[in-house]
């Protein structure tokens, strides 16, 4: 008997995957709020007959499928969280929700791994190994893994591999990433506030300008990856939000500056943190000034391992040789998987979602943000492939 045809499979269960996922779609929940989310997950588990824990990491689900023999434990992820964001597609199946929205493809996930579920359920007699199919709330802001992890995800029965994938906009569906070592990148968010000496905005010889201060100091930070960081290193710096002052005649108390740093390696990390701690201060000082940081890791990068990669890339070649698979591609975009993968065997990849030709080629995150689902039935025929490779043997 050979390995079931899972691809075969997740195409027969096309109109489900695309159901589900609209059904989710309409009601996004952000972080922490998937309640409804994990109902429909942790019903639709218990109705395949697995055993279930809700509640872990707060809002997520795990299941476990014990197979027939003994064998590795492999777990499969997915996120379930939506966005702070207003839908501006007018699909049927648009949020209902004002004000959020899933705008980066976890509806497709949750989906695609309940039709995993369902997959691998009905060869259970044939599996020598578990799967831990875990459902995670919260990737968005980085705190939904770490949850799951504290409330015990990676115990009882511990994985000995982790696999996961992301829909991914940036690439035409019908293609893939396996990307082996390090695949998307580490961020930090940082809190810079620079205090100084308010006066009245026709009189600034008698404070300390703060905006004045941060201006140069958002100059000078783009000095960090461009003098700094190793030219063959990779980073990123970005501010996202400024704040501070209240009147046009007014020179305020203080400023504060919210942004990103995103970089691979965790020395590059500490150089980039290092560096802009001693450009804010001093140069807030040179100004008067005083800056004080805060920095704070959201998610570690995704380092995919390359003994799995290896394997994946043999089974996608196999079970899937018509998709264009890219091997070198990584990210600056970050995903809190990499709390699970940390110390262990994993890979994560990216299936391809966009169609241009359609208008389904907005970014993640974007108010138009929408997927060609065709990538929902690429995605649960590639991992209900990639588990078998760890808890099925070929036998030819
Ligand atoms: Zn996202
Ligand atoms: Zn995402």
């Amino acid at each position: 008997m050979s390995r079931p045809d899972f691809r075969a499979e997740a195409a027969a269960l096309r109109d489900p995957l695309i159901a589900r996922r609209r059904e989710i779609h309409q009601h996004p929940e952000i972080a922490f709020e998937e309640v409804r989310t994990a109902g429909i997950v942790a019903r639709r588990l218990v109705e395949l007959g697995l055993e279930v824990q809700t509640g872990v990491g707060r809002t997520g689900v795990v299941a476990l499928l014990e197979g027939e023999r003994p064998g590795p434990t492999v777990l499969l992820r997915a996120d379930m969280d939506a966005l702070p964001v207003q839908e501006e597609n007018a699909v049927e199946y648009r949020s209902l929700t004002a004000g959020k929205m899933h705008a980066c493809g976890h509806d497709g996930h949750t989906s695609i791994l309940l039709a995993v579920a369902e997959m691998l359920t009905r060869h259970r007699e044939e599996m020598a190994g578990r799967i831990k199919f875990v459902f995670q709330p919260a990737e968005e802001i980085g705190q939904g893994a770490a949850a799951m992890v504290a409330d015990g995800v990676l115990n009882d029965p511990a994985p000995e591999v982790v696999l996961g994938l992301h829909l991914w906009n940036e690439l035409p569906v019908g293609e893939v990433v396996l990307t082996p070592g390090a695949f998307m990148a580490g961020a930090e968010r940082f809190r810079l506030r620079v205090e100084g000496k308010g006066t009245h905005g026709a009189l600034p010889h008698q404070g300390h300008d703060p905006i004045l201060a941060m201006g140069h100091i958002v100059t000078a930070l783009q000095s960090i990856v461009s003098r700094n960081v190793p030219p063959l290193d990779t980073a990123v710096i970005s501010a996202g939000r400024i704040a501070g002052g209240e009147a046009f005649n007014i020179i305020p108390q203080r400023v504060e500056l919210l942004g990103t740093i995103r970089t691979f390696k965790r020395e590059t990390r500490q150089q980039v943190v290092e560096r802009l701690e001693a450009l804010a201060t001093h140069t807030a000082r040179a100004l008067g000034c005083t800056a004080a940081l805060e920095a704070q890791t959201v998610a570690l990068s995704v380092l995919n391992d390359a003994g799995v990669i290896g394997r994946l890339r043999g089974c996608f070649e196999r079970v899937a040789p018509e998709l264009r698979r890219h091997e070198a591609y990584r990210t600056m975009v970050s995903e809190d998987v990499s709390y699970l993968m940390e110390g262990r065997a994993g890979a994560y990849f990216f299936v391809g979602s966009a169609n241009a030709a359609r208008g389904l080629n907005y970014t993640h995150h974007h108010p138009r943000f929408d997927i060609d689902e065709d990538a929902l039935v690429i995605g649960a025929g590639l991992l209900a492939s990639a588990a078998a490779e760890w808890v099925m043997e070929e036998k030819i």
